[in-house]
């Protein structure tokens, strides 16, 4: 198998090939390849060798990417010479053979191809789709007036027609049938706990109700149906302290009657952790801290609870804690479970982090992120807004959150009068942004919320 695929690199690129192959030594391997994209380069911009605009644009694009992977700079920054290892491949080294990736070789063969013009994007991947179909492609450039305009029309109207096709492989939330399945599995799961449609309306009861721990798992496999490779990486999660957890409210939007996420994959893949992520996660759990703080935020805390990349932004952490885990999330180095009373900051805490953003006047937008800060009381919400509502240099307060998608009942009456109360048009904005990360999630509740 990987050796079709370094036969398919040569042949992309035979030229690539001899000049590595012919190389001595590293050296004069790199500065034959920089003078062959030089050349190349010059070929395109001189009009020596003429491409479509687009795979023009692409070709020299790719030119700089060849450049910088085998600049000895980058190798510095990387730590390993992809040079090495493209000679290597020409040299039959059986070491660099085993150890490159198939992923690592399909990267090249498609970087070669785009540099010589043959990347394919000028067609897009729609047109060869709908010829396929037996659509009839227009050259616009070619018909003028009425009649482009209507072989224009009868072309966007097939192009709806494919489009369409594509988005209903992911049904809405609010299809009236994906309704009806979501009550019948709503009702399942309140018959399962003894509860009832008041408990349901009622955030606390999701909240005292998510499945996060060895007994839930149990409940969970009373309820849905589970691959055997879900729970074992829901077992390995917990059992490890991995974050794991999911409202009663969102596992109503579970395809209760099968298990291979046919119909469902989104939304299970936003909540069950896949088994390479939890294996890995599992071995580092020691540096885990540092290891998946892929936003660097140990680097760029000034205070407790703020995080600072920019000149006149800044968040603000009052709950390092969720209703629900996702998957992703950018922050499972720090969080360690849904709901954790740690992770609520003492009320001295947070005040030392607000007056942070009263001592520093070039705060003018402040991020309120977590966790998920809609989590809080209205009591701490309030006294929140309060304090940055006092400042002048404040001039935007987002709060980001899930909750519209995990919980929507939260989000009550109260809650969206009293932050709604501190907008000041033209003087001080105020909004919620949230993550929506598929249609079968917006449902008549996140609507309603929202
Ligand atoms: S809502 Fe945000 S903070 Fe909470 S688990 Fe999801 S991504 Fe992380």
């Amino acid at each position: 198998m990987k050796r079709n695929f370094i036969q398919k690199l040569w042949k992309e690129n035979p030229e690539v090939f001899e000049l590595l192959k012919e190389s001595k030594n590293l050296k004069e391997a790199r500065q034959s390849l920089f003078k062959f994209s030089k050349d190349l380069e010059w070929k395109y911009r001189e009009g020596e060798e003429v491409l479509h605009k687009l795979e023009y644009a692409a070709a020299l694009e790719s030119i700089e990417v060849f450049n910088n992977l085998i600049s000895s700079r980058n190798e510095k920054i990387a730590g390993f010479s992809t040079l090495d290892y493209l000679r290597g491949l020409t040299k039959d080294n059986q070491d660099i053979t085993e150890e490159v990736s198939d992923g690592f070789l399909e990267e090249f063969i498609h970087l070669f191809k785009t540099m010589k013009g043959k990347a394919d994007i000028s067609s897009g991947w729609l047109k060869p789709l709908l010829e396929r179909n037996g659509v009839e492609i227009i050259d616009f450039t070619k018909v003028e007036g009425r009649e482009a305009g209507i072989a224009r029309s009868n072309y966007l109207d097939k192009l709806y027609e494919k489009v369409h096709v594509f988005i209903n492989r992911y049904p809405s939330g609010c299809d009236e049938e994906l309704i009806k399945e979501r009550e019948g599995n709503r009702q399942k799961i309140l018959d399962y706990f003894g509860a009832t449609l008041d408990d349901w309306n009622d955030h606390q009861w999701h909240l005292k109700h998510i499945f996060h721990s060895m007994d839930d798992l149990e409940h969970l496999k009373k309820l849905v149906l589970l691959t055997g490779e879900d729970m074992e990486a829901i077992e390995i999660a917990i059992e490890n302290k991995i974050p794991f957890g999911i409202t009663p409210y969102y596992l109503s939007l579970f395809d209760f009657s099968r298990s291979d996420r046919k119909i469902d994959y989104q939304v299970r893949s936003q909540v069950i952790p896949p088994i390479h992520y939890v294996t890995l996660m599992k071995e580092h759990r020691k540096e885990r801290a540092y290891y998946f703080d892929f936003m660097g935020e140990h680097d760029t805390s000034p205070k407790e609870l703020v995080t600072r990349r920019y000149p006149m932004i800044s968040i603000l952490k009052p709950i390092d804690t969720c209703p629900q885990i996702c998957v992703y999330c950018q922050r499972n180095w720090e969080i360690t479970g849904p709901m954790m009373p740690e992770a609520m900051s003492s009320k001295e805490s947070l005040d030392r982090a607000l007056d942070w953003f009263a001592k520093h006047t070039s705060m003018k937008d402040v991020l309120i992120t977590g966790g998920d800060p809609l989590v809080l009381g209205d009591e701490r919400i309030e006294h929140i807004m309060d304090r940055l509502c006092q400042m002048e240099h404040v001039i935007n307060i987002r709060w980001a959150s899930r909750i519209p998608v995990t919980l929507p009942m939260r989000i009550t009456d109260k809650l969206t009068k009293l932050i709604g109360s501190y907008l000041k048009p033209g003087k001080r904005n105020v909004c919620v942004v949230t993550h929506i990360e598929g249609a079968s999630e917006v449902t008549p509740e996140l609507a309603e919320a929202v």
